[in-house]
Parts: structure tokens; sequence; C-alpha cells
């Protein structure tokens, strides 16, 4: 459906409509220009040849500092969606079950049946604030477990999880054997403080990356850290995939985190301004918990029908996300807030229009 929706989207703008594009995660600001620099200052010095597979040890040694590990335990991946794949594909490859708590990021479990590994899902509601239910979590872990995957902050809610139903989860993953797999990567410029997987010692594994931090969505950068023996094995694959992600990118992502307070906080500050004028207009007409971290907010109206109102709306010019495309959440939408403030505010006036 989310794909339905997107290539609606373009003909209708190929028919010369104006679409506002409040489906996809793909933020409108530019990519910092000191970070375009300095991948422009590489490319020139020649970094332009084959690395390690391992990633640049400047960059894994800057991150590993951030992240209070050693550098053996961070491997550079293309993008946090190239780590996340590789992840799954090492601990499910022969078999065995995934824990999936709803509503998820769709390519969780598009890469599970990939793989075809068997997946778990762990149902969350808006009435529960989007938490874990400890009790049913445990009840689906069986001996074909091999991971549970969290996503802190959630795409599609925006919200960061429970410092104390995330003990609890660690605490059962622990005791059953099960590894967690946390796609933390809206983490960084969440609004409140978000706690790392990291903070529990590396038998579980941390997937980050730059898209959303420093808007590099297509540079493909990201970053696994993972106990030793896992950062090697990820990086045999890396070798016989895509060998390293090109080293101007890398320098690019070393400049980022050098300057990380400075350009992070604007990234930040700006959706937090679009998160909290979201929140005023659509308070009035529909049910959501408000948004924790950037980029979305995924409201419910009761008895709607999300695919046919998500259909509906873009013919008056405006594409959102059903929330059937992130678990079986009919009644919910996805609004990306990716869009200049102007034109966000237009496209949230014509969803209440629509939805009166
Ligand atoms: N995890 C989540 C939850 C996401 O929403 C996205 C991007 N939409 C990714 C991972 C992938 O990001 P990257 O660009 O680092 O591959």
């Amino acid at each position: 459906m989310l794909y339905e929706i997107n290539e609606k989207a373009l003909k209708l703008e190929s028919e010369g409509k104006k679409i506002i594009r409040l489906n996809i995660g793909d933020p409108d600001l530019a990519t910092p220009n000191e970070i375009i620099e300095a991948a422009y200052a590489a490319m020139k010095k020649g970094k332009t040849k084959y690395s390690s597979s391992y990633g640049e040890l400047s960059l894994r040694e800057k991150l590993a500092e951030i992240h209070g590990v050693s550098a053996d335990n961070v491997v550079i991946t293309a993008g946090s969606k190239w780590g996340i794949f590789a992840t799954m594909y090492l601990m499910l490859r022969n078999g065995g079950n995934v824990i999936i708590p709803t509503p998820y990021w769709t390519a969780y479990e598009l890469t599970a049946k990939t793989l075809g590994a068997q997946t778990k899902l762990l149902r969350t509601e808006l009435d529960d604030k989007w938490r874990i239910d400890l009790d049913k979590l445990e009840n689906l872990i069986d001996k074909e477990t091999r991971m549970i995957i969290l996503n802190n902050p959630n795409n599609p809610t925006s919200k960061v999880m429970d410092p104390d139903v995330l003990d609890g989860i660690v605490g059962i993953a622990n005791r059953k054997g099960v590894t967690i797999l946390s796609d933390e990567v809206y983490g960084t410029i969440a609004f409140v403080k978000t706690k790392s997987i990291l903070e529990y010692g590396d038998n579980h594994i941390l997937s980050n990356g730059f898209s959303k931090t420093f808007t590099m969505t297509g540079w493909r950068i990201g970053y696994i850290i993972a106990n030793k023996e896992f950062v090697d094995q990820l990086t045999r694959l890396n070798q016989i995939t895509i060998n390293n992600v090109p080293v101007f990118t890398q320098e690019a992502a070393l400049k980022a985190l050098e300057l990380q307070g400075q350009l992070s906080n604007a990234i930040k500050e700006e959706y937090q301004k679009r998160a909290k004028m979201a929140s005023e207009i659509l308070k009035t007409v529909l049910e959501f918990t408000e948004p924790e971290a950037p980029f979305y907010v995924f409201p419910r109206k009761r008895g709607l029908d999300s695919e046919r109102f998500t259909l509906d709306l873009l013919d008056k010019g405006v594409a959102v996300a059903p929330g059937t495309a992130f678990g079986d959440y009919r009644e919910h939408f996805r609004i990306s807030l990716t869009a200049p403030r102007a034109e966000i505010e237009a496209g949230l006036d014509k969803i209440c229009e629509a939805l009166e």
C-alpha cells in the first residue's frame, strides 16, 4: 500500500498536481554544508579507493568514544538499513523466529520474510501509550526465538521507550538467551532522553546511522555496535557484498560527528517546532501520543479505514501513509513531518477538513 500511494502521488505530480508529501521519512532539510565540504575535500585528496570492510578506523574510534565502547565493537554499514539486514541475515539465516513489536518499520518484517524466518508480532496500543507488555513478550518467546527487534524511538509512533519497560525487556531477553537488536536511528535527535541498549553491556546489538541525525539519507552510511565476534562476522559479509562505504562518505560522517552539537541540535530544534505545531493542529480531531522524537505522528480516528482515507486524501493533494503499512492498524495513519513548516501546516489543515 505504501508503494501504491507513492506511485499514485508520482502520477498525480506528473499530471501537474501539487502534492504535499507527508508520506515518507526523507527530510526536506539539506545536508549541512560542512559535511558536503568534508566529502569533497576527501575526494580531492584521493579517498576514492577500496578500503577496510570494518570501516575507517578514525570513524570507528570516534563512534566508540561517543558510545563508550571500543573501536573493535564498531562496524560501518551502508546505511542502517544494511546493518539491520546483515544482522538479521547472520542471526536468522539458519531458521528460527524473531519477535517484532508493532507498529513497526516495515523493513523488519519484509527482511525476516526474505530470509525465510518466522515472525512473531507483539502488538502495542495507543491506549497503553504504546508500552510493550512484558508478560506477552515472555509468552511469545520459544526455543526457536533468536532475536527481538526494538525500535527506540519508534517509527511510526515517535514514542521513546520507558526505561523501566526497557529494563524489563532486557531482563527477559538475558534470562531466555535471546539477542536484542535495538534500532536507535532516531535516538540522537529525540526530544527526550532515550536509554540505549548499550547501557546493558555488549551481548545485545545497536543499530544506528547518520541519515536522520544529520539529514544524510542519500549518503548511505550507518553502523552496528556489537561484541567483537559479531562485528567480525558482519565485516566478512561486508567483504563479499558492499566491501566498504565510500571513504569520502566516511570522512564526511566523521566531520558530522565532530560538529554534532552544533549540527544535530539545529536539526532537532526544527523537528521539535514541527511536532509541536502538528500536535496543536491535530489534537482537536485525532487521538495520538505527542511525538517524543522527530519525523512522525501516528494518529487514530475510531472507525477510520485508513487505506480508503489515504487514497481519498491524495486526490485532495496530501500524501500520508496508511496504518496498515505498519501492522494491523487500520484506524491509524502516519504523517511525516518532513516538509517545510508552511507545507506541513497546509497539509494538516486539509487532513482535519477531510476528517470532519
Ligand atoms: N530504521 C528505521 C526505524 C527507519 O525509519 C529507517 C529509515 N526510514 C531506517 C532504519 C533506515 O535508515 P538508513 O537511512 O540509515 O538506512
